[in-house]
């Protein structure tokens, strides 16, 4: 299985020379083998990978999966700029989950409709299928893709991808939930303790610990530091120190941060990478962190 980071930041794209090194495009990860094309969610950076794809498949048919984790802009955005679908004979199944009570495909519909777009979905010549999510495991070739839902505003899903030998996770937009619950659309801050959170929910966040558990690389969401987190309670993304926790108590082996802050430059993601690899190393764990950056591609043999 190969990894590949077609966008890797998060909440709007943003070019510019700050972000020349990790990269202005928002979420989009190929997992792929010969035969195989998983793609994880539609961010700005499908586009890209859309044109890779072409000059791949070099006429041949295109046949791909797209796993949605959610409908904010970040992750669909990219969608109606993905020139594989202006083709006909391609084809690609898209999952996800229903988005604030409106069905999978209607978000996709809606997206495109001719306020937004002057293509609507219906005149893409490529066949499209829409499957809507809940938990129960995708089977694609030899591949099994396990949903789960994770904790960000409306429904979300984060995906653990199995190919017969390898684990990968792709965790994006997630926020512990022991510092808040969400529930159909309702916020409920509960604390024991604003440093600890609770401790009942922390059984949620070992829930998702152990759906990640002994995966090979886990793609986690690292928007924040610690005290930027606490200005941002609630808005459903992770600090570094929590995607590491997650990573070291499920027993990953490699761990990606993911979904970049807009405001974050790539001095300060240089700075935090060598910091909290140095502090790994001090700790013996034996944890291989990587920043994502556009273009980064993790071979798994
Ligand atoms: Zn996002």
């Amino acid at each position: 299985m190969k990894i590949r980071f077609w966008g890797t930041r998060g909440s709007i794209a943003t070019p510019g020379q700050d972000t020349v090194k990790y990269g202005g495009n928002t979420s989009c990860v190929e997992m792929s083998d010969d035969d195989t094309l998983l793609i994880f969610d539609s961010g700005t950076g499908i586009r890209p990978l859309g044109m890779d794809l072409q000059k791949r498949f070099r006429g041949t048919k295109i046949h791909g999966h797209l796993f949605i984790t959610h409908f904010h802009l970040d992750h669909i955005q990219g969608f109606p700029f993905f020139m594989p679908v202006y083709v006909p004979g391609n084809s690609f199944t898209i999952y996800g989950c229903e988005g604030a009570g409106k069905k999978l495909e209607n978000i996709f519909v809606g997206q495109m409709s001719p306020e937004y777009f002057p293509v609507t979905l219906r005149e893409m010549p490529a066949e499209l299928k829409f499957i809507q999510l809940t938990t129960r495991p995708v089977t694609v070739n030899k591949w099994t893709v396990f949903p789960t839902y994770v904790n960000h505003p409306g429904l979300a899903l984060g995906y653990r991808v199995e190919d017969g030998r390898h684990k990968v996770a792709f965790i994006t937009d997630n926020e512990p939930f022991r510092y808040l619950l969400r529930q159909q659309g309702n916020l409920l801050p509960v604390y024991d303790d604003i440093e600890k959170g609770s401790i009942q929910l922390e059984r949620e966040d070992h829930n998702l610990c152990d759906f990640l558990r002994g995966v090979d690389v886990l793609i986690h969401d690292a928007q924040y530091t610690t005290d930027e987190y606490k200005t941002k309670l609630s808005w459903g993304h992770s600090f570094y120190e929590f995607a590491i926790e997650m990573a070291v108590q499920a027993q990953a082996k490699q761990l990606v941060f993911f979904h970049h802050d807009p405001m974050r430059p790539d001095r300060q993601i240089d700075e935090f990478l060598v910091k909290y690899q140095q502090n790994l190393q001090e700790r013996k764990i034996p944890l291989i962190v990587h920043a994502a950056w556009e273009g980064m591609t993790l071979d798994l043999p």
